[in-house]
């Protein structure tokens, strides 16, 4: 089933969650621990984010450092194939296309196409890490690019022209968006003018990501509609857990923290406290959002779950 057909067609507002592959050696049990707690709010869907290889500096013994390559949260293929066949949950596998070759990304899409996975988050993926682009363009440079291959993959144009046969259920999918505007957006009237290209090449609908403040997604839903952008905005949740991230959201997210959060986490005495915060603040803006419409909440889960865990008592 399509997850635009779930927004559409569904009564109650959908309970969703992204999830990251374990880091690399450790168990898939970790994800299997996320969902079973999670799975008794019926979630209409589960994202399994995908990560390109960076480089890092081994130590050696003789004091020196050796460079390599590595893939610190492989298996998102993998992954999503194990969530379909234990849980019979629909699993959405985000395809980015930094950091993966265009014929690796052609891969990917032929094995999800073989497991009947045919709902993914189409990304560019962070640049951290990314080896520099080599001239003839192996990596595409924004998502758009990647999208376009999907869209011909779906056609059963291959690269090169070549041609894929039985394609079966062509893959449907949402992308990416930012209530606060990308970091490498000049301004929001251009953030806005590619996400509407995006949503014309066929994004049936978009994931925020994270945000603090309601009245930066329902002015960002404001000004979408106002282009003309008329596709689901789900918007993208995650639970403040710990003191420092009043400093680190805003750095790696490009996200305000309001004041009175920010208020509150700073006067906190311990994490513990931090945490109670980020729930009790989780549960009153989701509750905010779907009173005034929101298509469901979607909740990044990653070192919070119970958190998670506690805003959908309270809010699905
Ligand atoms: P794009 O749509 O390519 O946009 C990037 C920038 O380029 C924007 O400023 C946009 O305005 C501009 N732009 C877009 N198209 C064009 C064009 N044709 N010409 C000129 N400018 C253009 N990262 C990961 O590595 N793995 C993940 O699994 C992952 N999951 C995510 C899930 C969600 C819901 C969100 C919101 C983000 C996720 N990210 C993930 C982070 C994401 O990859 C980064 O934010 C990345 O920097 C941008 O991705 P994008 O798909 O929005 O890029």
């Amino acid at each position: 089933m399509k997850i635009i057909d779930i927004l559409n067609d569904s009564k109650n507002p959908v309970f969703s969650f992204e999830i990251l592959p374990p880091l690399k050696g450790n168990s898939i049990y970790k994800v299997y621990d996320i969902i079973e707690k999670l799975k008794v709010f019926d979630p209409k869907f589960v994202n399994i984010t995908s990560h390109h290889s960076e480089y890092v500096y081994k130590p050696l013994p003789d004091g020196t450092h050796r460079r390599v390559s590595v893939v610190k949260r492989p298996g998102t293929v993998a992954i999503a194939a194990a969530i379909q066949n234990r849980y019979g949950l629909i699993p959405v596998p985000h395809i980015i296309c930094k950091g993966f070759s265009q014929e690796e990304t052609e891969y990917a899409l032929l094995d999800l196409n073989f497991l009947g996975i045919t709902n993914l988050l189409v990304l560019r993926g962070d640049l951290k890490g990314v080896e520099a682009e080599v001239p003839g363009g192996r990596y595409h440079a924004y998502a758009s690019g990647l999208q376009e291959q999907i869209n011909r993959f779906n056609q059963g144009i291959g690269l090169d022209d070549t041609h894929i046969e039985g394609i079966g259920t062509p893959f449907s999918y949402g992308m990416a968006c930012y209530p606060e505007k990308h970091e490498e957006a000049p301004n929001m009237e251009s953030d806005i003018y590619y996400l509407k290209k995006k949503v014309e090449n066929g994004a049936d609908y978009l994931i925020t990501q994270m945000f603090f403040d309601n009245e930066k997604y329902f002015s960002f839903v404001g000004r979408c509609r106002e282009a003309g952008i008329n596709v689901p905005i789900l918007p993208g949740l995650k639970p403040i857990s710990r003191k420092a991230q009043l400093n680190v959201l805003p750095k790696v997210f490009r996200t305000d923290i309001p004041e009175e959060l920010a208020c509150r986490i700073r006067e906190a005495k311990t994490d513990e406290e931090v945490k109670q915060i980020g729930v009790e603040w989780g549960i009153r803006q989701s509750t905010e959002l779907l009173e005034k419409g929101a298509p469901g909440i979607h909740f990044y889960t990653m070192s919070v779950s119970e958190s998670v865990l506690k805003i959908a008592k309270k809010v699905f």
